[in-house]
């Protein structure tokens, strides 16, 4: 039971409300995000494609790798400073004075750090919102989520 499971080593972290900002930004705002967006999009894509998509189609061109690289690092840059320049900072830091986490994460396990998208080696369940099967030592699904998201 929940109840045996030691405090976490490490605290919550409260989620990002992505749809929250959005919802508070001007149309001017949203255009120059969504369009900053769709350019990180592109980046990384040209620059998977060259590197991963290369390997199993032939050979790597250096010469395209570094100017996807490029290409990724402008677009990811004016994104990130365009974020910085519209939306105020206190967006992303929880009242626990910790940064927050994106929304699409979901459940963490506080003790060991699993995640939906990276469970414990062996897997793992969710014991509580925050604690998962091999930290608990317990092989029981999640019974309350009432505290979710953390
Ligand atoms: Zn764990
Ligand atoms: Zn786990």
């Amino acid at each position: 039971m929940s109840e045996t499971i030691p405090q976490p080593p490490t605290q919550p972290r409260e989620r990002v409300s992505g749809r929250d900002i959005w919802s508070k930004l001007s149309k001017d705002q949203r255009e120059e995000i969504g369009v900053a967006a769709l350019e990180v999009f592109a980046g990384d894509y040209a620059q998977h494609t060259a590197t991963y998509g290369a390997k199993t189609c032939g050979d790597v061109d250096p010469r395209v790798v570094r100017f996807t690289e490029a290409a990724f690092g402008a677009a990811w840059g004016r994104f990130v400073d365009l974020i910085v320049d519209e939306v105020p900072q206190a967006n992303f830091v929880g009242a626990n004075g910790l940064v927050k986490l994106p929304s699409i994460l979901g459940r963490v396990c506080l003790h060991c750090g699993c995640t939906a998208n990276d469970a414990c080696e062996g897997g793992c369940e969710w014991v509580t919102d925050t604690c998962c099967s091999s930290c608990s030592g317990e092989i029981t699904p999640a019974k309350d989520i009432a505290g979710w998201p953390f």
